[in-house]
């Protein structure tokens, strides 16, 4: 506890308004450094709603660093499907391992340890020591950029130059010495309920007094707006193996949802047809000639900045299988990424043709 400064004004306005346990978080208030972890990694470019049946099955599954750290990488991404960027929870499952490794099954108090672990960046490092440890550090994300352009009516990108320099000095002049935890979450929920990017409440604000953007009478003028990314259309095929009424996966080698065991994934741009592209990439891949079933409907998935149009191809998996390869039911494909369970769901109908054959 810091008794040498005094709050900032903004800051015990900001903790007057805080209500912590007003959006159903369960990991508010748990006070354990590793749940705080977990729910920051998840929350990481994904919604609250999304995250709190994800967070509760591991809080059940890996109730703490050492059991998580022991579990197997595939049951872990296998919990962690549906939450998208699979790196993320690669990573988790990597900082378990080296915490138990180098801080014997503890969470590390100190921030640059705390930065060290994979997937840890300068926000989440800050968000975890603040609010479990109490630790003096401001975060700054996108809703805490868009508060402070709009309250001080900062110019320029949020994320570049001496525009991004100024958040930083405004989001630690604002920081509570006492209370930087609630401080920082109060920050985020003001930028997550209130002051929105289209319509800010600024009715509801508790920095309106003083917020220059809204004195100006344009709030949503701020920050200024970027330059957008363009989203790149992009034709895939996705083919699936079927084996004696299973589904054969193989480890994936695109740049698609990489190392993550699935069908075979080709690009098929231009003039390529669907055949000749998934022949090219089975000789690419030294899988041989594909033995093709049948075509699914196609359909759209969206990664990043890539819109997917994706062509679902059923095909049959000739000779032993390799070492690499993971069979599993069709009606497990819930434990699959998105992508390919909409692929898998495409070529059901198929599957369960290929099904009757066998039996007949
Ligand atoms: S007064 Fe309006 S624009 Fe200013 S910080 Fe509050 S909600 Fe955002």
């Amino acid at each position: 506890m810091n008794t040498s400064e005094a709050p900032n004004p903004i800051s015990t306005r900001l903790l007057q308004w805080y209500t912590p346990d007003a959006h159903g978080m369960p990991w508010r208030g748990c006070g354990d450094p590793y749940g705080i972890w977990l729910s920051e990694v998840m929350l990481q470019q994904t919604q609250i709603s999304t995250v709190i049946p994800y967070w509760n099955k591991f809080m059940d599954h890996y109730p703490d660093i050492a059991q998580l750290a022991n579990a197997d990488e595939e049951s872990v991404l296998e919990d962690w499907a549906g939450l998208g960027y699979y790196s993320r929870g690669r990573n988790l499952h990597r900082a378990a391992k080296k915490m138990v490794e180098e801080h014997r099954s503890q969470f590390p108090r100190d921030p640059e340890k705390v930065r060290a672990l994979p997937g840890v960046g300068e926000y989440t490092t800050a968000a975890i020591c603040s609010i479990a440890f109490g630790s003096e550090l401001a975060v700054v994300d996108g809703n805490v950029e868009r508060v402070i352009c709009r309250h001080q009516k900062l110019s320029g990108d949020p994320k570049r130059g001496e525009t991004k320099l100024r958040i930083r000095e405004v989001s630690t002049e604002w920081l509570h010495p006492d209370r930087p935890g609630d401080h920082n979450q109060a920050m985020m929920d003001l930028g997550r309920t209130v002051c929105t990017p289209r319509n800010p409440k600024c009715d509801e604000c508790p920095i309106a007094e003083d917020c220059q953007a809204r004195i100006a009478g344009e709030p949503h003028r701020w920050p200024q707006p970027k330059k957008r990314r363009t989203v790149e259309k992009q034709q895939w095929i996705s083919a699936l193996f079927s084996w004696n009424e299973k589904i054969l996966l193989l480890p994936g080698n695109t740049e698609l949802l990489k190392n993550h065991p699935g069908p075979v994934l080709a690009r098929s741009e231009g003039d390529l047809d669907t055949e000749t592209a998934l022949i090219e990439e089975f000789a690419r891949r030294n899988l041989g000639t594909p033995v093709i079933i049948g075509f699914g409907d196609r359909f759209r998935h969206t990664i990043t900045h890539r819109q997917l149009d994706v062509q679902p191809v059923l095909c049959s998996w000739q000779g032993p299988v390799p070492d690499e390869a993971r069979l599993i039911d069709a009606e497990a494909s819930s434990k699959l990424p998105v992508l390919h369970r909409k692929a898998l769901q495409n070529l059901l109908p198929l599957l369960g043709a290929e099904c009757e054959k066998d039996e007949k």
